[in-house]
């Protein structure tokens, strides 16, 4: 059995063309170059920051490459 290549298709907001999409958060609409999701750069910056400030501090500790992974587990408490 043959499957379809893996790509989705969305409807543009903007025109209401069915336009290919990439699942990227910047894809553009084939017809009208729109955003096929206009909230998706944003959406995609937010998660980005949120990542990032949400990280325990202690993962961002130095780790000595020469400590084996159960000593780094017990320091900072990668199992918990
Ligand atoms: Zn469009």
């Amino acid at each position: 059995m043959e499957r379809p290549p893996l790509s989705a298709t969305k409807r543009c907001p903007h025109c209401g063309q069915w336009s290919a999409h990439q699942l990227q958060p910047d894809d553009r609409c084939e017809h009208c170059q729109e955003l096929l999701d206009p909230f998706g750069p944003q959406r995609q910056a937010e998660l980005a920051r949120a990542w990032k400030w949400e990280m325990p501090p202690m993962l961002l500790l130095p780790i000595p490459p020469t400590d084996p992974a159960w000593l780094r587990a017990l320091k900072y408490g990668v199992v918990q």
